[in-house]
């Protein structure tokens, strides 16, 4: 679905507490079709939280969150149906242990959408070869590297062919070594117009990869624009404090 000015995700005065701790404050965001958004920020500033809500995994107190040009209401829409847009992968793979690379990528196309179990086979396949594991079809995750069970989980994500990716520090688990592998896969979809939410330390990858970075600072939106702005030449204090503190 394409909505006239190609937004994919807005949200509009977001908030989200936990109890007492008011985590997400006032946030707007807009993520135009095929945008790559890279969100930053120090732990504990709501980055996770921003993405549970934009998938209904969290959510919020008030504000808006419109997909697709579509206010998406838990009193009016099924959120399993609106999940199936908005993929999500996550620092833990949490890939299902006793099935193998196969049954996991076409388990929720099958069970979820109801597709035939041949056209997801032959689907599931593809993923796997464009995420270069088209020989680990029938291996359970156990015998995987963390590189490896990280791809399988964004296959696993595709799978449902989702308008929208969002990726929570996808690399942060990962040895050193595996993490340029999961960041080439990320780019590749990025270059085939995948729109794309991802939180992520990694730098590089934001300043080749993404059309935007967006600063949160304790639940709000500090500063938004294109990399080597906000990398070279933040605009807040805050910014410019937290990049000396990572770099
Ligand atoms: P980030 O991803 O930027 O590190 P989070 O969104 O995970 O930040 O967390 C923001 C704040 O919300 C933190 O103070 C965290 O402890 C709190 N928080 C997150 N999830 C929950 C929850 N389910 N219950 C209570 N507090 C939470
Ligand atoms: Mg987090």
């Amino acid at each position: 679905m394409t909505t006239i000015d190609n937004l994919m995700i807005k949200v509009d005065k977001l908030n989200k507490s936990f109890g007492d701790l008011h985590v997400l404050k006032d946030v707007d965001l807009t993520v135009k079709e095929s945008d790559v958004v890279v969100l930053i920020g120090a732990s504990g500033s709501g980055k996770s939280t921003l993405l549970r809500c934009l998938n209904f995994l969290e959510m919020k107190n008030s504000g808006d969150i419109i997909i697709e040009g579509e206010k998406v209401e838990k009193s009016t829409h099924n959120l399993n149906k609106v999940r199936e847009r908005v993929g999500m992968v996550f620092q833990h793979f949490n890939l299902f242990p006793h099935k193998t690379v196969l049954e996991n990528i076409i388990e929720a196309p099958v069970k979820v959408k109801g597709v035939k179990k041949g056209d997801a086979i032959k689907e599931g396949k593809e993923l796997l070869n464009k995420v270069g594991l088209g020989d680990k079809l029938d291996v359970y995750p156990s015998k995987l590297s963390g590189g490896q069970k990280q791809r399988v989980a964004i296959a696993r994500a595709l799978a449902m062919k989702p308008d929208v990716m969002l990726f929570d520090e996808p690399t942060s688990a990962l040895d050193p070594e595996l993490v340029g592998e999961v960041l080439a896969t990320m780019k590749e979809l990025a270059k085939e117009g995948m729109t794309m939410v991802v939180v992520t330390h990694e730098m590089g990858f934001a300043r080749e990869v993404a059309d935007w970075v967006v600063y949160m600072n304790d639940g709000r939106i500090v500063e938004r624009g294109h990399p080597n702005d906000v990398f070279d030449n933040p605009k807040e204090q805050r910014t410019k404090d937290f990049l000396n503190s990572i770099l």
